[in-house]
């Protein structure tokens, strides 16, 4: 699946090109690299559109691998949660669905070799003394003491390490690099640590698990991967990714560096989405305001249009802070063309026409979708009490504020002109209704004689609405870029309080009783909606608001000239 915009070239896609011209490369292939260790989010979406993108346009394939080396952090429900993230924003690995658990044994097998070749060896120090010997940027590390054990001495206690024999933590299997190396990742790093734990596939098979790092590289050279490309963070691994591949004289692909994606006005990093789902900031890992794939599905946004924002915002080796407008103009894009326009009233204010008859019901034509003709009409029903928006009357009108007040007219959308001629209040002086009169010859929404007025409000007959929860969503984050945190502050302080509005009582017009989860709709003024896909039951809907329809994007796009 591919975006609706005309491909904008990236330094990856012109490497890929120039290898299939050049003939370095016959058959692209990619992978997904995932591991499963929390929810994937809209960064993860960039590089799954990244890599199965540019493997579909090549005629390749791509496939899904889930890295899980560390057993202390994987779950099962997150391998479920990723196979119906990356399979809703459309890709497909066909039968190619692996783990990097699958090649355990043929890792072990590898170290083995690199033991016999005396490029790895079994080292006792602690974890913490393994630190201290690192070194820093500025200082070179030191050797083990273990450095120099023979060959059959470390084939041997590494055959005990597998066997289980050591306790945690006592042993580690080191590659035999340099100490000396600028490059940390290269002093000595570990390859294997001893860990007495299940993991989710493999069970109690093993207690010694591969560093990320140590399977990584091997996986994407067993897979035939032709370009692996990954974040900048590995730009400083991969002299280590070939090293490995090297020594083992093994299928050398080439990676490739992007910059991540970063969003404003929330986070994008798994342990971070952890706290706030752990923390209960949050209503977990689907919450309509997390940044995660199964947050912004459940929010609304559509697999298209979160396509048409990872084509938009590009692949280059610069991070930058892409503004959450940018995502919310390629829903409100996307949707604009599909979703059927209805009316609700979030904030009811009933008015009662005081001229048409008590008991007459009109059912009035209403366009589902004036950007779809074929979407049709349907028809509304209009009664002598309607509910309007509160804040779509002010009894004493304020500069430019051109909708209903005493003695002003308005027209209802597809309905009639109305003229607010009293206004009712409670003991407090609280309104509590508005008395209109309408014009009958006015039916549709227009006038014979020409006549203007300045607003069309939406509206629902009283008698006829029905009553829904609606969630109204704004930014998780108050603070642009919340990863930036102060002294003495942490990121779960710029939470917006208001980021979650419920309104429990909103009045929703009559067709919208049957809506089924997950539908969206236009809430006509008001923004895109859709179907709470959890706490929906039938004929009896929650909404969700997926954006409003200010377009923010368009403004900044103004300021930033582009
Ligand atoms: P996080 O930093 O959120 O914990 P991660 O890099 O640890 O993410 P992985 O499961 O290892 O998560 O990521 C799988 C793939 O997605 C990797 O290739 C990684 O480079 C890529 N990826 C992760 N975050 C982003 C992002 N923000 N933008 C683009 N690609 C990303
Ligand atoms: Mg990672």
């Amino acid at each position: 699946m591919q975006s609706e915009y005309p491909k904008v070239s990236n330094f990856i896609r012109s490497i890929v090109e120039q290898d299939i011209k050049e003939g370095r490369v016959k058959k692209v292939i990619t992978r997904f690299p995932p591991e499963p260790n929390g929810y994937l989010h809209i960064g993860h979406a960039k590089s799954i559109c990244l890599n199965f993108g540019l493997a579909e346009e090549f005629g390749g394939h791509c496939n899904l691998r889930f890295d899980d080396t560390n057993p202390s952090k994987e779950e099962q429900e997150y391998v479920d949660s990723i196979i119906e993230d990356v399979r809703w924003l459309g890709f497909d690995w066909e039968d190619r669905l692996y783990y990097a658990s699958d090649y355990f044994e043929q890792l072990y097998q590898w170290a083995e070799e690199l033991i016999k070749k005396g490029k790895a060896y079994v080292c006792d120090l602690t974890p913490e003394e393994i630190k201290e010997y690192r070194g820093t940027l500025t200082e070179p590390g030191k050797e083990s003491p273990y450095r120099n054990r023979t060959v059959e001495e470390n084939l041997d206690l590494f055959r005990r390490m597998r066997a289980g024999e050591f306790p945690d933590g006592s042993k580690t299997l080191r590659a035999k690099i340099d100490m000396s190396s600028g490059n940390i990742n290269m002093r000595d790093p570990v390859m294997y640590r001893i860990k007495h734990e299940s993991h989710h596939r493999t069970g109690d098979k093993w207690c010694i698990y591969p560093m990320y790092d140590y399977a990584h590289g091997q996986s994407d050279s067993i897979e035939g991967v032709t370009h692996s490309i990954c974040t900048m963070e590995y730009e400083d691994h991969r002299p280590l990714y070939d090293w490995y591949l090297d020594n083992l004289e093994i299928y050398h692909p080439r990676q490739y560096e992007f910059a991540r994606l970063n969003l404003s006005h929330t986070v994008l990093s798994k342990r971070k989405l952890l706290t706030l789902v752990q923390q209960g900031f949050v209503n977990g890992w689907d919450d309509p305001r997390m940044p995660t794939i199964a947050g912004i599905r459940r929010r609304g946004y559509t697999p298209q249009s979160i396509r048409n924002f990872c084509e938009r915002i590009g692949v280059g080796k610069k991070e930058s802070l892409v503004d959450i407008a940018l995502l919310e103009y390629c829903i409100r894009e996307d949707l604009n063309k599909t979703a059927q326009r209805v009316m609700a009233v979030l904030e009811p204010l009933k008015v009662v026409i005081i001229n048409y008859p008590e008991d007459k019901v009109e059912y009035l034509d209403a366009i589902n979708n004036p950007e779809d003709p074929a979407a049709g009409t349907r028809q509304i029903p209009f009664s002598k009490e309607i509910y309007i928006e509160k804040d779509d009357f002010m009894e004493h009108p304020v500069k430019d504020f051109y909708r209903l007040a005493p003695g002003r007219e308005v027209r209802l959308r597809y309905a009639y002109f109305i003229k607010c001629v009293d206004v009712k209040k409670d003991a407090d002086g609280n309104i509590t209704e508005i008395i209109c009169t309408y014009d009958p010859a006015t039916r549709g929404g227009d006038a014979p004689d020409k006549r203007k007025v300045k607003a069309t409000l939406h509206w629902v007959s009283a008698s006829h609405c029905f009553e829904a929860e609606v969630r109204l969503y704004d930014k998780l984050f108050t603070k642009e870029d919340p990863n930036d945190v102060e002294e003495g502050k942490d990121f779960t302080d710029y939470i917006n309080p208001n980021s979650l509005k419920i309104i429990k009582n909103a009045r929703l017009e009559p067709s919208l009783q049957t809506a089924k989860k997950g539908e969206r709709f236009q809430f006509e003024r008001l923004g895109y909606f859709c179907v709470d896909s959890v706490d929906s039951k039938e004929g009896c809907p929650v909404f969700n608001r997926t954006v409003t329809l200010k377009d923010e994007w368009a403004k900044i796009k103004k300021t930033l000239n582009v």
